[in-house]
């Protein structure tokens, strides 16, 4: 049975050219970066190319980037990173209420040390308010952490122009210190202008293999002159701000991932991705009574299409995909396995019966016409028994 996969908000599977270019590192050219003979001077040159090009795709300098272990790491380093260096005594963050946990949980990790958090809240659709954000601004806030395009319902973040409000709060403001901002652009890298500069963004952390690079290396962009302080310790790697090791083959993976992403051809690949996602937005709810869609249908990544269904559970849908071949996903990031109903649905004032009914499809560039209408065949017979077996009347 040929398998549909529709999970590439998970994982995307790694292109070849990232493969190949990664091989050579894991093989021939094994070397310690560190080490100063020729094998460490090839890994550590391969590295200065990958960091390079990591920085093309910011907008930036490469000595601004911080290569780390996932993106859930550089999250971590972002928000504890610059409030370990801050010099106020009681730091106050604003996040939103539908961020990944990587940068969630660490701002309850922190807000238990003592900092004071806003979690915003969300419209219906999805998206942060920019007056909310103005409300919240505080003589001490030092951090502002909002992700670029949500991984669960693919709203899309207005950064721009948060990082014009808080670049404007600065200058007319009476502030203690300068506030720091940090957008996780995770999901966001594989279709939107990525530009720090443009975005006005002092952080932002990508992970590779959410963009057809390999699992285990992220990315930290971190504007020159930020004050930040490592949260792991040892040989003084990446500045100081990464010991250990240099993952090569990761990095160089990350590195080629990036070229990819930004090759022309994406362009219309990226076309292709948005029609499927349209056609099965529009099908799926013309062909099942008691669908309805979650986020945005204009502020939504190309490739996401998250649809609630009364009277049925997004696990008990995943599963039944899974025995007809197609690989979907509640949505939720959640990886310890839980029934939790999604915070990101419940932030956008679904019902929490209504926050367990969901399913995500997310696309990619190996997504086919077949894929589409598969799903079209299999589905609605998939809901149809699950409602007859928790007894539901439309
Ligand atoms: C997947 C994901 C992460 C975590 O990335 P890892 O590299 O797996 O740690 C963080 N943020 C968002 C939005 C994600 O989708």
């Amino acid at each position: 049975m040929p398998k549909t996969y529709l999970d590439y908000a998970a994982t995307t599977p790694c292109d070849p050219k990232v493969t190949r270019a990664m091989s050579v590192f894991l093989k021939k050219d094994f070397g310690n970066p560190s080490s100063i003979h020729n094998f460490g001077q090839k890994a550590s040159m391969a590295i200065g190319g990958a960091r390079q090009s990591v920085a093309e795709f910011l907008g930036c300098e490469s000595e601004e980037i911080v290569f780390t272990g996932s993106a859930t790491e550089a999250d971590n380093l972002a928000i504890f990173g610059t409030v370990k260096a801050s010099k106020i005594t009681k730091p106050h963050i604003i996040t939103s209420q539908i961020e990944h946990p990587a940068v969630l949980e660490s701002c309850r990790e922190l807000e238990k040390q003592g900092a004071e958090i806003t979690y915003l809240p969300v419209n219906k659709d999805g998206v942060v308010e920019i007056a909310e954000l103005k409300k919240a601004l505080r003589p001490n806030t030092l951090l502002v952490s909002i992700i670029y395009a949500n991984n669960e319902v693919g709203t899309i973040q207005p950064i721009a122009e948060i990082g014009e409000l808080i670049g404007h709060a600065m200058s007319s403001g009476h502030r203690m210190s300068k506030i720091y901002f940090h957008t996780d652009a995770v999901q966001a890298a594989n279709f939107l202008d990525c530009d720090v500069k443009k975005l006005g963004v002092d952080l932002l952390t990508l992970s590779a293999h959410k963009i057809y690079g390999p699992k285990g290396i992220g990315a930290l962009y971190v504007k020159k002159g930020t004050p930040i302080a490592p949260v792991i310790y040892g040989g003084g790697h990446e500045r100081g701000l990464r010991s250990g090791t240099e993952n090569v083959a990761g990095i160089v993976g990350l590195g080629q991932a990036i070229k990819e992403i930004q090759n022309p051809k994406l362009k219309i690949q990226n076309i292709k991705i948005r029609q499927f996602r349209d056609k099965l937005i529009k099908t799926i709810l013309k062909i099942i009574p008691g669908s309805r869609l979650n986020g945005s249908l204009t502020q939504r990544l190309a490739n996401n299409v998250n649809i609630s269904f009364d009277g049925a559970e997004g696990e008990a849908i995943i599963v039944m995909l899974d025995q007809k071949g197609i690989a979907a996903s509640t949505g939720s990031a959640c990886s310890s396995g839980s029934l939790e109903p999604s915070h990101v649905l419940l932030a956008m004032g679904l019902s929490e019966e209504q926050a367990h009914g969901s399913l995500r499809l997310t696309l990619g560039k190996l997504t086919t016409q077949q894929d589409i209408e598969k799903v079209f065949k299999v589905l609605p017979t998939v809901i149809q028994r699950l409602r007859k077996i928790s007894g539901y009347h439309s």
